[in-house]
């Protein structure tokens, strides 16, 4: 993943090490190769704009006589802003005092929501919750099996009874509460692309189990689509985070390096393969260290 800004930042980084010292031209010279770089991982304009103008402050003010060779330095000042960019400290989950803490998944269809739900609910089970899933896609017609063959893989159970999502999400909270769950994860249904049927439905079934968090799906490799997408869900669903699947498959990483300063929402979870263990809290600063390889 990112490959190809890990090479472009190699270069920069590798030329900037066999100087003593720097000159303001040499910074410029960084400083626009940065900006080119992250424009060919797809980095939203802005996002880019604003990085290459803090990363310039840095460098303008910078003690160069600390302990950092200047070569040193520019690599510290990039993985400090890649680390905000990405979001700075990775999301603490807190848990309702009144379980079950409920979890509200939306996103587009193919972002991997499905497979998400069943992700999410082994990595709680991990932690020693006892989660209960709810089936609330019923636009795609096998949503609900394929919810059902990842609850029984991470071993949690699946409920989705009623034949119409709103029913099947209130139904399944008080399920979650009659079985004494303490985490309820829904799944909801989506569409190929945002129309208002689809808001509306994902808004009331918000309203009926009135989550804790409110998490959307988004797909790495559909770029800055993505990060318009999270723009969009976050006007109708006040978005608490974003869960970002397929980086394994994304070479760019244009849309986990824009979300979080375009959307104003942080990346939550990952998911970076298709096994269900392929999934983690996103960590800020992990990421970045992987970027500058
Ligand atoms: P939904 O329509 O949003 O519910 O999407 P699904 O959960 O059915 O996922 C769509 C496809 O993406 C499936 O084939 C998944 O196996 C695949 N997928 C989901 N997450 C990842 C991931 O992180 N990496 C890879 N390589 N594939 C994924």
């Amino acid at each position: 993943m990112f490959e190809s800004l890990t090479d472009r930042f190699d270069g920069i980084f590798t030329r900037l090490r066999g100087k003593g010292r720097l000159s303001e031209a040499d910074v410029d010279e960084a400083l626009r190769e940065i900006r080119l770089a992250l424009l060919q991982a797809d980095v939203n304009l802005r996002v880019v704009r604003d990085f290459v103008t803090r990363v310039r402050d840095q460098l303008v003010g910078a003690d160069l006589s600390a302990s950092l060779t200047p070569g040193q330095q520019v690599v510290k000042v990039v993985h400090d802003e890649l680390r905000a960019i990405l979001g700075g400290e990775a999301l603490r989950i807190t848990f309702a005092p009144r379980p079950p803490t409920v979890i509200l998944l939306a996103g587009l269809q193919g972002a991997g929501k499905t497979t998400t739900a069943g992700k999410l609910a082994a990595w709680f089970r991990k932690q020693g919750r006892q989660p209960l899933l709810v089936g609330a896609d019923l636009q795609r017609p096998a949503a609900v099996e394929q919810l059902r063959i990842l609850g029984a893989e991470a071993g949690v159970p699946v409920f989705s009874e009623a034949s119409d999502p709103v029913t099947v999400a209130s139904r399944g909270l008080d399920e979650a509460r009659r079985l004494g769950k303490d985490v309820l994860i829904v799944d909801t249904a989506g569409r190929l692309s945002i129309d208002a049927e689809l808001m509306d439905e994902v808004r009331r079934v918000s309203e009926v189990t009135d989550p804790h968090y409110t998490f959307l799906v988004i797909d790495a490799m559909t770029g800055q689509d993505a990060v318009s997408t999270a723009e969009a869900f976050h006007k109708t669903l006040a978005l608490d985070g974003v869960i970002i699947t397929k980086i394994d498959g994304d070479a760019r990483g244009g849309a986990a390096l824009s979300v979080k300063e375009v959307v104003g929402r942080p990346i939550v979870f990952a998911s970076t393969g298709e096994k269900q263990s392929d999934f983690d809290l996103f960590h800020p600063d992990r990421m970045a260290d992987r970027i500058l390889g």
